[in-house]
């Protein structure tokens, strides 16, 4: 009984769209080019426009981002056309927006995808030959930031540029 009554609290303190909220995506088998180990990742196909995978930067979790209807991604876009003129204009905004994602028990995103979970280098070539199993996952949220006024919005974003700079190109 008492373990019935934990995992019952324990449902309850998850948002609701953690629980339900999640697509099936395939893995594709690669080998990565630097430890040379079989390793399997998702990838979308080719219609999946506006959406991205995002990986935690431990090279564990994957959670899915829709770009479409994205207020945060909006924001970010806007940002960067108001700073025409500079350099940081032609920055990445989806790198920004990994950066700006609502951390997954404590684990930031990488700002490059997709890196190999065993030695954790970016992968530049791969590909969607060999399709293995399926897998599901969760959704990417931007709930902090979309928290905070607008002008520690800007802050946060000047910040991140400020840091980050030429990895976000
Ligand atoms: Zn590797």
């Amino acid at each position: 009984m008492r373990g019935k009554s934990v995992i019952k609290d324990f449902i309850e303190h998850i948002p609701m769209d953690i629980i339900t909220n999640t697509r099936t995506v395939y893995n594709f088998l690669n080998t990565c080019y630097k430890c040379f180990h079989d390793v399997e990742y998702p990838l979308l196909g080719d219609f999946s426009y506006g959406e991205l995978i995002f990986q935690t930067t431990d090279a564990q979790d994957f959670f899915l981002v829709e770009l479409i209807d994205n207020k945060t991604f909006d924001y970010v876009r806007e940002f960067l056309k108001n700073k025409e003129g500079q350099k940081i204009n032609k920055a990445d905004p989806q790198k920004i927006l990994a950066i700006l994602a609502d951390k997954i028990n404590e684990k930031e995103f990488a700002i490059d995808y997709p890196i190999c979970p065993n030695c954790k280098r970016r992968q530049n070539h791969f590909n969607d030959n060999n399709r293995t199993t399926q897998r599901q996952i969760g959704f990417a949220t931007w709930t902090d930031f979309e928290g905070l006024t607008q002008e520690n919005k800007t802050k946060r974003l000047e910040e991140i540029i400020h840091l980050k700079g030429k990895n976000l190109f």
